[in-house]
């Protein structure tokens, strides 16, 4: 390797992680090393320095097990994706974990969510196919993003510490004539695209498509799917580089989930699916009734798990800035459900139907013939997608679309594969009992997977997301609806979960207790953070523009009346209801501001995390919207020369 890496121009090395932070972390040692014996320094890579390092932990959120003494963590070479060059620099992908062994990164889990579904769905898939010997997780990510011009972004302390703007009015031209989507790319942008393509391929990451998104200045990227794990690292990667790359092109990349008010924010579709290690993709249907009883029992495990487990779902892709997302009519609902299509629809309802005792030869010959044979067909026409569902089977895959912008995939992946992981052994298990009990296989799988639909039909809903019916219609359903990160990571901590990470082993109580508290600090943080810069911002830019123009007004109709004595009210009567607007508008956000401040004070006195990131969510957050509405009044009001913020318009339209 580090023959390779030399050859490459390469100095140093490092070993690149995934901290619990959602940036990747490395620390550069250089391959130069000194000797005292007399001998010519030369550049030493040897087998230890590859395989393990010490990164101090304590600098990484480390949740529960912060307190102890022991601040040591390790990070260890993943051989399972691939060491690259970037820079002068070999990075080598690596776990990270505590003295203690407990994961403190993303990784790790996830590797274990891969070992644990290779396991459970290679035993099934044998039943179709005795060669099967491995089943990898194949995952292919979409990533949506905002090109916003750096100067620009730079003279928005918002936009710069946020990532997101925290005021601005809507500009009179917005998305509604939908002429950005697939439009041509602008020129700086299409430069900016192809050099971080070139980089891209450089660093083996196979990025395919690329093309404008829905908002003016929005766009997207996506990379022919990989191995999980893989493509989790080159996400992550990637998300570093293109911040990297715009710099070069006087750019700032936006990866929050909801940097505008009013116009769409950026997802990450999780396309996934499940390859065996002799070609086939388990969620694919083929030519053969064989094949496509294959793929029903892979399509409809998948259901019944997501079904078993929307919550740990709906947790795994909460965050503070998804929040502003989910929900929001433009992206998926909070709400989780799967969309599969009419006419897959109708073949679950047929199956669901069929008789439940031994079949006769006829009902065989139908449902192997007329039923299952006939799913091919289905995918002729595979153009009624629903674009409001979380969760959606798209052909040969589930594209799992709630899933946050800013986030790493890793969090969505593991829950996926790890629940998905858990049902499949639960299925081989009921059909060996069945077989056991004298049924045929196919018979035991038929009448198993006609079990699961009853069983999680709740969960499919084929209708529009975004609509009020459908939250009163899940409610019925007993699906759950959690608005916010607080109340959708409570499902993280809950025994069914505990127990089910414990037995596909891949976190213990301790892990799952770490990434909690991790992520409500992650939450309480970035509401903390956000309003403090609306409270600089209103106190350094806001109010003083507003005083300003307040004078210009003032001196004005005091110059009127100078001039033209008691006559000077029929020349002032408009500018002296603007200056009323104006002040007014002044004196709620100087109040609000206040009683904010005296909010966030109260947050410390919150007895535990918990209730601190409740009182964050309930008590701080609701003052965001109303703090800005007044901000966006007075933006329409003052005159634009004195308006030093950046306005949406130019955010939006300078590209
Ligand atoms: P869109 O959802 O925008 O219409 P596509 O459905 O064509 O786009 O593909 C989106 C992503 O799905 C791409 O990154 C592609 O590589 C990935 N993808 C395609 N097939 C699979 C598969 N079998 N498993 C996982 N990802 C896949
Ligand atoms: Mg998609």
């Amino acid at each position: 390797m580090k023959e390779w890496a030399l050859s490459k121009g390469v100095t140093h090395y490092t070993h690149w992680f995934q901290p619990l932070t959602g940036a990747t972390a490395e620390k550069h040692d250089a391959f130069f090393e000194t000797f005292f014996d007399g001998s010519e320094p030369m550049e030493v890579f040897n087998g230890n320095a590859l395989v393990q390092q010490e990164p101090d932990a304590s600098s990484f959120p480390n949740g529960g097990i912060r307190n102890t003494f022991e601040a040591r963590g390790y990070s260890a070479w993943d051989p399972t994706s691939c060491a690259f060059v970037y820079g002068t620099t070999l990075c080598i992908p690596t776990i990270f974990v505590a003295y203690t062994g407990e994961a403190l990164d993303y990784k790790t889990p996830l590797l274990r969510a891969l070992t644990a579904v290779d396991e459970a769905a290679t035993e099934v898939a044998k039943f179709f196919d005795a060669k099967v010997s491995k089943v990898s997780s194949a995952l292919g990510w979409e990533q949506e993003y905002f090109l916003i011009d750096s100067a620009l972004a730079a003279a928005r302390p918002d936009i710069l510490q946020t990532g997101r703007s925290l005021c601005g009015s809507m500009s009179a031209k917005g998305q509604q004539l939908e002429d950005h989507y697939f439009g041509s790319i602008p020129t700086r942008v299409l430069k900016y695209m192809q050099d971080l393509e070139n980089e891209c391929m450089l660093l083996g990451i196979p990025v395919k498509t690329r093309h404008n998104e829905v908002a003016p200045n929005q766009f997207e990227l996506a990379p022919i799917f990989e191995e999980t794990n893989l493509a989790v690292d080159h996400n992550s990667l990637l998300m570093d580089i293109m911040q990297k790359i715009a710099e070069k092109h006087h750019f700032k990349v936006l990866f929050h989930e909801k940097p505008f008010k009013g116009i769409n924010g950026s997802g990450k579709h999780n396309n996934w699916s499940l390859a065996t290690d002799t070609g086939v993709n388990l969620l694919s249907p083929g030519k053969t009734p064989g094949r496509n009883l294959q793929f029903l029992t892979f399509f409809i495990n998948t259901i019944k798990a997501v079904a078993n487990h929307e919550e740990l779902l709906r947790a795994s892709i909460a965050s503070a800035s998804n929040d502003y997302r989910l929900g929001g009519n433009e992206a998926p609902p909070a709400i989780i459900s799967i969309f599969i299509g009419s006419q897959l629809s109708k073949i679950l309802e047929k199956l669901e139907h069929i008789s439940h005792g031994k079949l006769t030869e006829e009902e065989q010959t139908d449902l192997k013939l007329n039923i299952v044979g006939k799913i091919p067909d289905v995918f002729l026409d595979n153009t009624d997608r629903n674009r409001t569902s979380p969760f959606a089977f798209t052909g040969n895959k589930f594209e799992f679309r709630a899933v946050g912008s800013r986030a790493n995939c890793a969090n969505a992946m593991t829950v996926l594969n790890t629940i998905v992981a858990d049902q499949l052994a639960t299925f081989k298990q009921e059909v060996d009992e069945k077989i056991a009990n004298g049924s045929n296989q196919d018979e035991a799988i038929f009448h198993t997977l006609q079990d699961y639909i009853k069983e999680a039909k709740h969960i499919i809903f084929e209708g529009d997301g975004y609509s009020q019916n459908w939250e009163q219609e899940a409610t019925k359903r007993g699906l759950s609806n959690h608005k916010n990160t607080p109340s959708a990571l409570k499902a993280r901590i809950t025994q069914k979960s505990l127990d089910l990470f414990s037995k596909m082993q891949v976190m213990n109580p301790t892990e799952i207790q770490i990434r909690y508290e991790v992520e409500l600090e992650a939450y309480i943080k970035e509401i903390q953070i956000e309003s403090r810069v609306l409270e600089n911002l209103t106190q350094n830019h806001i109010l003083p523009i507003s005083f300003a123009y307040q004078n210009v007004l003032l001196k004005n109709i005091s110059e009127y009346k100078n001039i033209f004595g008691e006559k000077y009210m029929d020349h002032t009567e408009e500018t002296l209801k603007l200056l009323e607007k104006i002040s007014n508008h002044t004196k709620q956000l100087s109040q609000k501001i206040q009683t904010l401040q005296e909010t966030r004070q109260k947050a410390e006195q919150q007895a535990n995390l918990e209730q601190k990131a409740e009182y964050f969510c309930h008590e701080i957050k609701p003052y965001f919207e109303s703090i800005r509405s007044d901000i966006d009044e007075l933006e329409k009001l003052i005159d634009d020369q004195l308006w030093t913020l950046p306005k949406y318009r130019e955010l939006l339209f300078v590209r």
